[in-house]
């Protein structure tokens, strides 16, 4: 029998599937003309969506996120790819929900989500990695260039003007730590994370909304190179400015 409201797909046997089948027939949203497998794959192909999203973000969610980076370790291992985890953590949240209500604070979870999302390329991975955390994992990005992306993305939230009621915006920051994989060994997971929540807490103590990142060597990138990444204006921008508290723009 299937259970009523979640399946497990590794204990998923093939009556089960049939009875899932039956038991759509009458109510769901399944076409006429749609064969059972492809119903099938279909109901699985979401259950899965759902089990590796954020609801609140639409972010991957945290076992979203330990897939990828599982991957990415691989990936290093045999491939020296040079991948950035960046740890990301909204500063002073909790007195946003103290002075704005949950909601507030919900809306500025969605509105960083988005500006994440925006930031980096398609092949890289934005999770909501707890409560107000969020974690960027980024595949082919040399360590030269690791600093640059980091500072766009805290100056792209820092930038944002979150609306959070008619007539009020609220704008925030983040602060970001980052650590590489090391080349060609297999890492594990806790010690990659180790090193990049060791610079967030850095970065906390150093003042907030600011980047530090753990690179043990820097490639030596040509000016040339750099700027067939990043424009000059991107570049003038991502001078660190001090810590700015949340404010209200009414
Ligand atoms: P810091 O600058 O040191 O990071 O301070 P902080 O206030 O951001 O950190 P703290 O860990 O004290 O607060 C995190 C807050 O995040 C507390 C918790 O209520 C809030 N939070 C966690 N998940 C959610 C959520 O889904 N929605 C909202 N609105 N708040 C959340
Ligand atoms: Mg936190
Ligand atoms: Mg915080």
């Amino acid at each position: 029998m299937l259970p009523d409201s979640l399946v497990d797909l590794h204990a998923l046997q093939l009556d089960d599937a049939r009875a899932l089948l039956e038991h759509d027939a009458q109510n769901s949203d399944r076409d006429p003309g749609e064969s059972a497998v492809h119903y099938l794959q279909r109901v699985i192909d979401g259950l899965c969506d759902l089990s590796l999203k954020d609801p609140l973000t639409g972010l991957g969610n945290r076992r979203h996120f330990h897939g990828v980076l599982a991957r990415a370790i691989e990936t290093v291992a045999r491939s020296g790819d040079s991948v950035l985890l960046l740890l990301l953590d909204i500063d002073h949240f909790k007195s946003i929900n103290d002075t704005y209500g949950h909601l507030a604070g919900d809306q500025v979870l969605r509105a960083i989500a988005g500006c994440l999302a925006r930031c980096v390329r398609p092949v890289d991975t934005v999770a909501r990695y707890g409560g107000e955390e969020f974690a960027v994992i980024l595949p082919h990005c040399r360590p030269a260039f690791g600093r640059a992306v980091a500072e766009r993305i805290r100056a792209s939230v820092a930038a944002l003007a979150i609306d959070i009621a008619p007539l009020q915006t609220l704008s925030v920051t983040i602060s970001i730590g980052g650590a590489y994989a090391p080349e060609w060994v297999r890492s594990t997971a806790d010690l990659w994370i180790e090193r990049a929540d060791q610079q967030l807490y850095r970065a906390k103590t150093e003042g907030r909304n600011r980047v530090c990142l753990d690179q043990p060597r820097e490639l030596a990138v040509s000016a040339e190179e750099k700027g067939l990444l990043f424009s000059q204006l991107e570049l003038d921008e991502l001078a660190l400015p001090g810590p700015v508290p949340p404010r209200v723009n009414a």
